[in-house]
């Protein structure tokens, strides 16, 4: 039997299969490893030499037992979501989990959506869900940790609400956690040794701990797995178009009833009924909306899914999940959202269909704008 080897810096159990689990390194980093009697994973090992955090991915019990974990904590939790994806980045049942612990509620990538949308609005209708998902946050911050905003509006609010005690970073996959977590060290490490991985060898590291001025820490934990996140079912290719880079650029439509509008080969809007009205579709500038006749949707689909309907790119299509329907009755102003994709807002009472990709949720909310 091969001898186990454990990470020096977190104590995960050290393997070469499986890059996006605990205690992956790759063959030769290990050898270079076993050769100076240093052998880490790979996660510790950028975080030693870089301050760089990388995701790995967890089983669903190393998760109950991370999310017991803060309700037995006595600490600051930050719940990181991605406020382009809100729905898709909720932690589910997460207000049962933190015990009397306070709750900062922090809205990544805000950098997407329009300028025009009142800050002021965003953080009361976070409130908003949030509170019908038993939720309720001491404090809501918006940022933008790729483009670095509000950092140091984040770092006082964490300082203010941790009071004394430690913090846990929590958030579900591709919010933006990592690129926070690196901003916030790079804000308040100028020095590498500030960094520290924590050393229980045998246990499974389950949680990056940043050391803080009062001898309290910052846990960084691993991101959720949401199974109902669009970007679990595309390519990395797809994922970057579908993704937005820059401000949404909101396109209206005027449709009838009986009127389809695709988005790419990702997703279908039906307006089954009702008068005629705008419809404003907030998707990646990168996917192109197609309008055709509901009758003819269908065929339409079949016949262009992979070509002018884009992504799936044509070599995915085969491995492409089929659209599933869902029908709404709409009564006042509402968001269809596509989790992970974007949202269709409907102005006027309708009758309507969302598509999606098997296994992608589709649903309504108060209309966002
Ligand atoms: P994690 O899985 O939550 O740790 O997410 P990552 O930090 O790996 O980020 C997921 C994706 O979102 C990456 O493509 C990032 O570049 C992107 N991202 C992170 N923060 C922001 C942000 O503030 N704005 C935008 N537009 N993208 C972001």
């Amino acid at each position: 039997m091969e001898e186990e080897l454990f990470c020096i810096g977190c104590g995960a159990k050290i393997q070469t299969e499986q890059p996006d689990k605990l205690g992956y390194t790759p063959q030769s980093a290990l050898e270079k490893g076993l050769a100076n009697g240093e052998v880490y994973c790979q996660r510790c090992f950028r975080l030693r030499h870089y301050n760089e955090i990388q995701d790995v991915s967890l089983t669903d019990d190393d998760f109950l037992r991370l999310l017991n974990e803060l309700g037995k904590a006595d600490a600051l939790i930050v719940n990181v979501v991605d406020i382009f994806d809100f729905n898709g980045s909720l932690i589910p049942g997460l207000h049962r989990f933190v015990g009397d612990n306070p709750v900062l509620l922090v809205g990544n990538k805000v950098d997407l959506l329009p300028k025009s949308l009142k800050r002021g609005r965003l953080t009361q209708w976070m409130r908003e869900r949030a509170h019908e998902e038993g939720l309720r946050p001491v404090d809501i911050l918006l940022t933008s940790a790729r483009k670095s905003h509000e950092m140091s509006e984040l770092l006082e609010k964490i300082e203010e609400y941790r009071d004394g005690r430690d913090v846990y970073v929590v958030g579900v996959t591709n919010v933006g956690k990592s690129t926070l977590i690196n901003q916030i060290i790079k804000q308040t490490a100028g020095v590498q040794d500030l960094i520290t991985t924590s050393q229980f060898p045998g246990t499974t590291l389950d949680k990056i701990e940043i050391p803080l001025d009062d001898g309290h820490y910052l846990f960084d934990t691993p991101g959720i797995i949401h199974r109902h996140q669009m970007a679990h079912y595309l390519g990395k290719k797809d994922l970057k178009i579908i993704a937005p880079h820059k401000e949404i650029k909101p396109k209206v439509y005027q449709l009838n009833a009986g009127q389809t509008l695709f988005l790419g080969g990702l997703a279908r809007f039906d307006f089954i009924q009702g008068d005629r009205a705008s419809f404003v579709a907030y998707v990646s500038n990168d996917i192109e909306p197609h309008r055709t006749k509901l009758e003819k949707a269908d065929a339409f689909y079949e016949k262009h899914v992979g070509g002018l309907l884009q992504p799936p790119r044509p070599d995915e299509v085969a491995d492409f999940p089929e659209l599933v329907r869902f029908e709404f009755s709409i009564k006042e102003k509402t968001d269809i959202v596509f989790a992970g994709l974007g949202w269709v807002t409907i102005t006027k009472p309708a009758v309507v269909a969302g598509w999606a990709p098997k296994g992608v949720d589709v649903l309504t909310r108060k209309a966002l704008v």
